[in-house]
């Protein structure tokens, strides 16, 4: 007897007040030894285990598993067979929280909850190669001491903008934050009531205003804001002016804000520095794909914004960061901030940043090198094309369908992307049921396969897929409706035998 086992037994000798046929139960159940080599012959063990920590997870998996049919036994219910005591397992092996590579079948290409924008090429190098060694992060190679952190991308960034300077930090809430706390901090920021806007996770305007340690000062109404009620707003303990960019939602009809040449017209006669959260942030002009206009960085330097705001793996299609370029003079006292240190990005993320800001330099590049640039110009043929080539790889029971898609991320939200999916019928008929049943299933698959439902069918939007992912799409699909079945005839089994 091992010392699990005599662990299994003692836990049993505890629970003490069974009855015989509690008991008989009890004695029923595998060891851990037995189920663990169940678990492995089976599978459970197979592909996904390495990244749920190993054998560890799954003798944990199987140890839960039968702890809580012993619960059931001493509760009154039948002792399960092994095949149901597996089921539970792989069921809890399935729940363990990692962070794991998915397939994004939903169609959104800025999909915040699955990592958003994946990286080129080119940047995964870069990053694999500073991740293994050492690298020149803050050191300056030519001098031989102590260099800039973000030196090499703020050049990058201020070709690319036109801007005279420019900072990285964690995150765009980072650099909001950052920015207000430097610059406005025992001071007031005015902004437009129309611009008070939630982001996504939590970050809400007034509250990261109050978190800088400034006052805000509501100008305007939500639908109209004139530049005289800025001009009213601003007195002695004005800091800041600052503009926000109301990424995830659009205001349409009755509504009026003043342009970007007025409001910096008031900043220079105020002598108070405009400050610009522009959230997405494109490098370049989208309408070259085909895409709605999204407001560039360039232009707001250009009409004179003294500093912009915007986030690294939004439309820029890089890792995490808070890119800030602006003039020298209003970043000087963000660089001096003790927050700074905070927020401060890794070397992964800036060696991702600068190879990601490199494909910008021929804005072709850009297009061909970044994965959601890419995804986003994906013609609609080539996704039609695409669609049908999944189905023919599942076989029956799936229609290709036009869908309206979305950048995602909080961008370009009032334009909706036409392209294709795959709709799996399971759902019809049964509202919500089939088609949660199977995405359910393709969520267990390795690796993970995210869909998204509607109209009780799960779809398949083919736009956030590479053209390779298709066949293990097609298994992962093929294997779900396999499981489903496999249920529905265990389910209709328990339902004679009772
Ligand atoms: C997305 C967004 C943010 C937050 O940026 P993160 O990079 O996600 O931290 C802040 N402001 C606006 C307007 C945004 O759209």
């Amino acid at each position: 007897m091992d010392e699990i086992e005599r662990l299994d037994r003692r836990e049993i000798g505890a629970a003490g007040r069974e009855t015989r046929a509690a008991r008989a139960g009890l004695r029923a159940l595998p060891s851990v030894q037995r189920l663990l080599e169940l678990a492995e012959a089976a599978g459970l063990a197979a592909g996904g285990l390495e990244a749920v920590g190993g054998r560890a997870a799954l003798l944990a998996a199987v140890r839960a598993a039968l702890a809580a049919a012993r619960a059931e036994i001493l509760a009154g219910a039948p002792a399960p067979d092994e095949a149901a005591l597996l089921d539970a397992a792989r069921a809890r092996l399935a729940q363990v929280p990692v962070l794991r590579p998915v397939l994004n079948a939903t169609g959104i290409v800025l999909h915040t909850n699955l990592g958003r924008a994946p990286l080129s090429e080119a940047a995964v190098a870069a990053v694999a190669a500073v991740a293994a060694g050492y690298a020149n992060l803050e050191f300056d190679l030519a001098a031989g001491r102590r260099g800039s952190r973000d030196a090499a991308v703020e050049a990058l960034i201020c070709t690319l903008t036109g801007a005279e300077a420019a900072l990285v930090v964690n995150n765009n809430a980072a650099a909001v934050l950052l920015a207000l706390s430097a610059l406005a901090a025992g001071g007031e920021v005015v902004v437009s009531r129309g611009e008070l806007v939630e982001i996504g996770g939590g970050f809400r305007i007034p509250e990261v205003i109050a978190q800088g340690g400034a006052r805000l000062v509501e100008v305007g109404t939500t639908n109209k804001t004139r530049l005289a009620d800025y001009r009213m707003a601003v007195g002695p303990a004005t800091r800041v002016l600052l503009r926000v960019h109301p990424s995830n939602y659009r205001l349409v009809g009755f509504t009026a804000a003043p342009g970007l040449a007025e409001l910096v017209g008031l900043a220079r006669e105020t002598g108070l520095p405009l400050v610009e959260d522009l959230g997405s942030g494109a490098l370049v002009d989208l309408t070259a794909w085909g895409l709605p206009a999204e407001p560039t960085v360039r232009d707001s330097i250009a009409a004179g914004v003294d500093l912009v705001a915007f986030s690294g793996d939004k439309l820029l299609g890089g890792p995490q960061a808070g890119i800030l370029a602006g003039r020298a003079a209003v970043l000087a006292p963000l660089r001096r901030h003790p927050l700074l240190r905070a927020v401060r990005i890794d070397k992964l993320s800036l060696a991702a940043l600068q190879s990601t800001l490199r494909s910008y330099c021929n804005p072709h590049d850009a297009a061909a090198e970044l994965p959601v640039l890419r995804m986003l110009a994906t013609p609609g043929p080539v996704l039609r094309a695409r669609a049908e080539r999944l189905a023919g790889l599942i076989g029956g029971g799936a229609a290709v369908v036009p869908v309206e898609g979305f950048a995602g991320g909080g961008t370009l939200p009032a334009a909706p992307l036409p392209g294709w999916a795959v709709a799996l019928s399971e759902g019809e008929g049964t509202p919500g049921g089939g088609a949660d049943a199977l995405a359910a299933c393709l969520r267990r698959h390795d690796p993970p396969v995210i869909g998204r439902i509607a109209a009780d069918r799960l779809l398949l939007d083919v736009r956030t897929l590479p053209e390779d992912a298709l066949p293990t799409v097609a298994v992962a699909v093929r294997a779900a409706r396999n499981e489903i079945v496999a249920g529905a005839v265990r389910e209709q089994i328990v339902t004679r035998q009772s």
